[in-house]
């Protein structure tokens, strides 16, 4: 840089990830440097307005601190749970928030008195991202993200860039039916979903399941509180029958990464979400032990599978902003 030149305000992206429990949001730089980290309970019971002018709210006071920071803000991205279309920036299906259909990206802006572009994406695409820009996937062009924790969801990165598929639905993983005569219902509708068997409300199921045929030796009881977390303990302390639950998400989680490795052929599996790094370990093993007897050799011979390294899943979102630049700037340069 010549001594002229006066150094140009630093760029920077709000990220939003929407979630049923809480709104996180954070301001970054281009390299990752997180200037401001909130937070805000999400309470959807009281229906989406509330919401949405709680997400204008942090949007707005975001803006104020960038301006304080004296850089460029380019833009806001927001996660969000449900079938979202990035396109029409819609989300549709939102169990967990009690959302049918929402026009988040509109509504949003609707509610901002400073105008700003918005992206919008499922959220463990954003949390996918995030791991490619900034996480446990930085340098990999071709990995899929697999978010374990209340649900099962994935999102894939290839050649550098989210598979959204024709309607923004691609890597919904933990939708499909391994067991749609015998398996459990499904939030989504379905029966026998991966999710109802690889998720901590899957795991505890599985456990209840085991302990009505009292297979197995446990120190767990159906009367009491009976959650993941409570499942977890009894797996770290070699409970037998919380054991053989987790032999069954295991099970499972390795039949959908074979199906996921024979397709995509990734470097990377990243295993986030509260469950999926609870159990990575276990995880990992089950799936070295049997993945040779399920994909061919080529397919998995340079896969290794680790723990996500985002600690914000709002980073995440922010990392829909850099990508939408770096495409914008791409098309630029065909020209
Ligand atoms: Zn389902």
């Amino acid at each position: 840089m010549g001594r002229s030149e006066v150094s140009s305000p630093a760029l920077l992206a709000i990220g939003i990830d929407l979630g049923a429990t809480k709104i996180a949001s954070v301001l970054v730089t281009a390299s990752g440097e997180v200037l401001e980290a909130r937070h805000c309970p999400t309470l959807p019971q009281r229906g989406p307005a509330a919401v949405l002018d709680d997400i204008a709210a942090e949007i707005h006071y975001l803006i104020e601190r960038a301006q304080a920071h004296r850089g460029m803000l380019l833009g806001v991205g927001i996660g969000s749970p449900g079938q979202v279309n990035p396109v029409e920036g819609s989300v549709r299906n939102a169990v967990n928030l009690g959302w049918h259909e929402v026009f988040l990206v509109r509504e949003v802006q609707t509610r901002l008195v400073t105008p700003l572009p918005i992206w919008i994406e499922k959220d463990t695409n954003a949390a996918a991202l995030g791991e490619y820009y900034w996480g446990a996937a930085q340098g990999c062009e071709d990995f899929v993200f697999l978010g374990i924790g209340s649900g099962l969801g994935g999102g894939i990165i290839a050649h550098g860039d989210l598979v959204r598929g024709a309607d923004g639905n691609a890597a919904e993983v933990g939708h499909i039916a391994l067991d749609p005569v015998h398996g459990r219902m499904c939030a989504c509708g379905l029966r026998g979903c991966v999710e109802t068997v690889v998720s901590g409300p899957g795991l505890v199921a599985v456990v209840r399941r085991l302990l009505t045929e009292r297979a197995y030796p446990t120190r767990l009881s159906a009367e009491g509180e009976l959650d993941t977390h409570v499942v977890v303990q009894a797996i770290m302390a070699g409970d037998p029958l919380a054991l053989a639950a987790l032999e069954e998400v295991a099970a499972a989680f390795t039949t959908l990464v074979a199906f996921i490795v024979g397709l995509l052929n990734p470097a990377r599996i990243v295993i986030g979400g509260g469950l999926g790094l609870a159990i990575f370990d276990h995880l990992r093993a089950r799936l070295q032990r049997d993945l040779p007897r399920r994909v061919l050799l080529a397919s998995h011979q340079n896969l290794r599978m680790v723990p996500s390294q985002l600690e914000n899943p709002a980073l995440g979102a922010a990392c829909l902003v850099w990508q939408a630049t770096r495409r914008a700037e791409m098309k630029g340069g065909d020209q």
